[in-house]
């Protein structure tokens, strides 16, 4: 597959998920869930990366659009973020005073060991 046909791919499950948020705000959360699914499914089949930007806008578990107050709680501890879909339960903790440890939960290609600390250790 080329590339340009990858990058409008992309585009298009970015559309995706753009749109389940706004469905998602509005209430209709099982026909947001598909849209997500969908642009996860574009995104894997042209084996492009959905930028992180728009991946942190869902559920990882469940793919429900997180929406603060909504399907989301949001919380900060001693400068962690806790993010908690309401949906499933799923518990996601970011350190905000390192926002380079944003990057999900792949870390095995890090090059520096000194990564390893910290917020990824959890328990
Ligand atoms: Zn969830």
């Amino acid at each position: 597959m080329d590339s340009l046909k990858r990058g409008a791919i992309l585009e298009r499950a970015m559309k995706l998920i753009e749109m389940a948020m706004e469905l998602a705000k509005r209430g209709d959360m099982d026909l947001s869930r598909e849209y997500v699914n969908l642009a996860l499914q574009y995104a894997s089949k042209a084996r492009v990366k959905i930028p992180l930007r728009y991946k942190r806008t869902f559920c990882r578990k469940c793919h429900t659009p997180l929406i603060p107050g909504i399907t989301e709680r949001r919380r900060i501890r001693s400068k962690i973020l806790i993010r908690v879909c309401l949906t499933c339960g799923w518990i996601r903790r970011y350190d905000t005073r390192n926002p380079t440890r944003l990057k999900g939960s792949k870390i095995g290609r890090s090059r520096h060991k000194d990564r390893e600390d910290g917020i990824n250790r959890r328990s």
